[in-house]
């Protein structure tokens, strides 16, 4: 089965193609022509998501999907949330982000978060939506070269390691993005056999 995914995102290609089997081919934005960056205006995932894998659909008319995440920090009533990728502005990147975050919870105690991914598949045409959360905390200094965006100061429940600091393969076991990709792996493995 053809599936396109809506991102340029290299990390997140290489995450969710290990996932997937040789049942699924997987084609990204770049591989279809889709060089323009898909504006994500929508104040919550569901709606970024539903938006970016609209917009393929529409030039493509073919099966796709897109995910938008965001982290939750419960000191920060839950941001930096759907605006993660660009809290610390729109010139911001990953480490300028990072740093807003540290400065926010600067003496904060309790630093509870969670990474969630909401994953819009369009099947002919249908919209089905997927959640997948990774519930960890935030630690008060960056550890870890492996990873992207928060992965450095984001430590999953039950380990010691931040996600930045694991291989590839042990964040794919439990990360966000992972669940809710098993889900819709779930459900496309559940309509191919009915
Ligand atoms: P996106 O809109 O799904 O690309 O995610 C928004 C932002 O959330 C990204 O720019 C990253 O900063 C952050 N993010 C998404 N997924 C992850 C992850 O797996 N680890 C760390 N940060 C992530």
């Amino acid at each position: 089965m053809q599936l396109i995914f809506a991102t340029n995102n290299e990390h997140k290609l290489k995450e969710i193609s290990a996932l997937l089997d040789e049942r699924y081919r997987l084609l990204s934005l770049k591989e279809i022509g889709i060089v323009e960056d898909i504006p994500e205006n929508e104040d919550t995932l569901e709606g970024n998501a539903r938006a970016k894998a609209m917009y393929v659909y529409e030039r493509t008319g073919s099966d796709c999907f897109a995910d938008d995440t965001g982290l939750e920090i419960d000191a920060l009533e839950g941001r930096p949330g759907v605006i993660s990728a660009r809290y610390a502005g729109p010139e911001g990147n990953s480490v300028k982000n990072i740093k807003k975050v540290l400065e926010e919870l600067e003496g904060a105690k309790e630093r509870s978060a969670r990474f969630r991914t909401v994953i819009s598949l369009i099947l002919r045409g249908k919209e089905y939506q997927f959640e997948g959360t990774v519930n960890g905390r935030i630690i008060d200094e960056m550890r870890g070269a492996d990873g992207f965006g928060y992965d450095p100061v984001f430590v999953p429940d039950g380990y010691d390691k931040t996600f930045a600091e694991m291989l590839l393969e042990r964040k794919n076991k439990i990360s966000h993005r992972a669940n809710a990709l098993k889900k819709l792996v779930t459900f496309l493995s559940q309509l191919q056999s009915s």
